[in-house]
């Protein structure tokens, strides 16, 4: 747990295309964490067998890349208290029948093939898909002018 933890959250091409990225953004916002880097993008699909490297194999592997890579993407990072953990609570679980209402799956999906949003699983997979995401860099925030948040 750290104020300045990273995660990287992902709309998937059908949550841009149904206009929820808005309501994925404010509820970041509202929860309190530090919008980091964001933007839109087009990915294709060597990128995200990388971004999805660990479950090459799967039987739905090339249906997955196929989704990912149908159109735009918000990449993005967030900053804040324990963000990686938080971050996959409020995207609620991978299948979204398994989702309690109130949480984004839990609110805006049902299939676990098109579930909108991405979120880290760990630390150390946030940083490398920062990294993977933003190789141009994000943003370094310090809690010098902003001491009471987070
Ligand atoms: P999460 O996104 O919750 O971390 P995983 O890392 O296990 O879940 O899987 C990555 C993505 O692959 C899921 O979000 C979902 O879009 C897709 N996926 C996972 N399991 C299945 C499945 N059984 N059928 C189709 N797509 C799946
Ligand atoms: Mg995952």
């Amino acid at each position: 747990m750290s104020v300045q933890e990273r995660t990287y959250i992902m709309v998937k091409p059908d949550g841009v295309q149904r206009g929820i990225v808005g309501d994925i953004i404010s509820r970041f916002e509202k929860r309190g964490f530090k919008l980091t880097a964001l933007k839109l993008v087009h990915a294709t699909p060597a990128h995200l067998e990388e971004h999805y490297a660990d479950l090459k194999g799967k039987a739905f592997f090339p249906g997955l890349i196929k989704y990912m890579a149908s159109g735009p993407v918000v990449a993005m990072v967030w900053t804040g208290l324990d963000a990686v953990k938080t971050g996959r609570v409020m995207l609620g679980a991978t299948n979204p029948l398994a989702s309690a209402p109130g949480t984004i799956r839990g609110d805006y999906a049902l299939a676990v093939g098109r579930n909108i949003c991405h979120g880290s699983d760990a630390v150390e997979s946030a940083e490398k898909e920062i990294k993977l995401w933003f190789p141009e860099g994000v943003v370094q925030y310090t809690n010098d002018n902003e001491k009471w948040v987070f």
